[in-house]
């Protein structure tokens, strides 16, 4: 089935499709490397992630570039402020940047360019777009895009320039829209900046020109489709187009698509109000990944999403809730046969999911009838009315939504323990939630023996001993299970 998506140039849904036939060539604007990625950055590359993972499942095969922003006004000033070179102060948040990414299972593009690493093919562009009479150099060496050269200026972001001023400029990477103005390419160096000696001269380039050059350079002038957050919509994205279809005269990107922001408690996130988190923020507070990934991909790209920790509790329950039938359809003994009505349920919660999906990525519609599925076939399992043949019926249903969701393996230790070691290293140990601590500071090995130890109390009929272990242990937030294959423990 063909996945319809809502693209923001013509403002309608469209299908998606690989112009070439065979991949879908796609860019997404990635980070700028100053700092870490608060959950609101994260949303975007989660609904991306979950884009290109739909195409997978259906059978498109994509060839997906997400730049690094590693040199712009923000880098070059804490870098400054910090006194090392940029290329060593951006290293550790792109470091950063990845594990969180891996943390939330957010699959790697297939192509990860470095704006440092391609200023040749951003000198070669501005020469080009200066060739062609939309670029202008000032006396202090700068280039800047000449917008009024652009008529269609304002055609993604429906924005009217018109009454615009010419030859007014603004210099720095970020602005409103009140101040569309011609747009610096290319910084002429300043006294302490970082920059490179090219043929037009001394100096570092804009932010817009990036992702210009980097995308043309791997998908080539004209792509199926470009993504990022709505934040970058105008200026960076119109930017973006200005300069590459001034000098193709060909569409840039013929698909666009924006998710929308990520509001914090019903307001922006922001330092100031308080409610500002990173991924690590969530993970100290003793929230699960899997968690936080459902929760950000559960209320579809296309809406702005109110983020409560509400909403992370659901999803840690939903999570819980899938695990557990999963759990018990894999490890239960049923007799062979079939249960026609199981039949049937499995068979239309699989098209209701794809076709959920394939409506503009409704993630909130896609993952109901998963929900579904499993309150059925519990209650058939508790009246003895699922077969073996149902099981099989489930398991692929099953294995399409983690093809997209990606929640159902129990992978959290992994995420929670590197952000305990990173909290430690920082000296935020002050930050970790005291459950979370106190899971921490039992090793497996000490679990495992007073796991031992309260068995061995139960078999010598000391059941106030067991008790006792069973709560210490739950104080520290360690779960018991008792299953007739022996105990199970899982931190909380
Ligand atoms: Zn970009």
């Amino acid at each position: 089935m063909t996945l319809r998506l809502f693209n923001t140039l013509t403002g309608q849904i469209e299908p998606l499709e690989p112009g070439d036939g065979k991949a879908l060539r796609m860019y997404a604007c990635g980070p700028t490397v100053y700092d870490y990625g608060h959950i609101g950055n994260f949303r975007t590359f989660l609904q991306i992630d979950i884009l290109r993972r739909f195409l997978k499942l259906t059978g498109t095969d994509v060839r997906h570039v997400m730049n690094i922003t590693d040199v712009d006004d923000k880098i070059i000033r804490n870098a400054g402020e910090a006194g090392v070179p940029i290329g060593e102060y951006t290293e550790r948040y792109i470091g950063a940047f990845f594990e969180d990414l891996d943390a939330l299972r957010v699959e790697r593009p297939e192509q990860i360019p470095r704006a440092t690493e391609h200023i040749p093919q951003m000198v070669a562009l501005a020469e080009r777009l200066a060739a062609v009479g939309a670029a202008y150099q000032t006396e202090d060496g700068s280039w800047y895009f000449r917008l009024k050269s652009f008529p269609e200026y304002g055609k993604l972001s429906k924005k009217d320039f018109s009454g615009m001023e010419d030859g007014a400029r603004v210099d720095v990477d970020e602005y409103e829209k009140d101040s569309a103005r011609d747009f610096a390419l290319w910084k002429a160096v300043k006294p302490g900046e970082t920059s490179w000696e090219t043929a037009i001269g001394r100096g570092r380039p804009g932010w817009h020109l990036e992702c210009s050059a980097m995308s043309m350079e791997y998908l080539g002038e004209s792509f199926d489709l470009h993504c990022g957050g709505e934040d970058l919509m105008f200026p960076h994205h119109e930017n973006e187009i200005a300069q590459s279809e001034s000098v193709t005269h060909k569409t840039f990107a013929r698909h666009w698509m924006h998710v929308r922001f990520l509001l914090v408690d019903g307001r922006k996130m922001s330092k100031s109000e308080g409610n500002f988190y990173t991924l690590r923020d969530l993970l100290l507070k003793g929230y699960k990944a899997s968690a936080i990934r459902l929760a950000l991909v559960s209320v579809p790209y296309g809406n702005q999403q109110n983020f409560t920790f509400d909403s992370l509790v659901d999803a840690t329950k939903a999570i819980e809730r899938l695990r557990t039938f999963r759990e018990r359809l894999t490890a239960g003994k049923f007799l062979a046969g079939e249960n026609p009505v199981i039949q049937e349920a499995a068979k239309n919660a699989r098209v209701k999911f794809i076709e959920a999906l394939s409506n503009d990525l409704n993630t909130a519609e896609a993952r109901a009838p998963i929900f579904e599925l499993a309150r059925t076939a519990n209650t058939a399992m508790d009246e003895e009315e699922f077969f073996a043949g149902d099981r099989e019926a489930i398991l692929p249903v099953l294995g399409d939504f983690d093809a997209v969701f990606d929640v159902l393996e129990d992978r959290d230790a992994e995420p929670t323990r590197r952000a305990l070691a990173w909290a430690e290293k920082e000296g935020r140990l002050g930050d970790v939630a005291p459950e979370l601590l106190a899971a921490q500071s039992l090793s497996d090995e000490r679990i495992e023996a007073l796991v031992a130890e309260r068995s061995a109390a139960k078999k010598a009929r000391n059941f106030a001993r067991a008790d006792q272990i069973r709560n210490e242990l739950a104080e520290k937030g360690v779960v018991l299970e008792d299953s007739k294959d022996g105990v199970k423990w899982k931190r909380k």
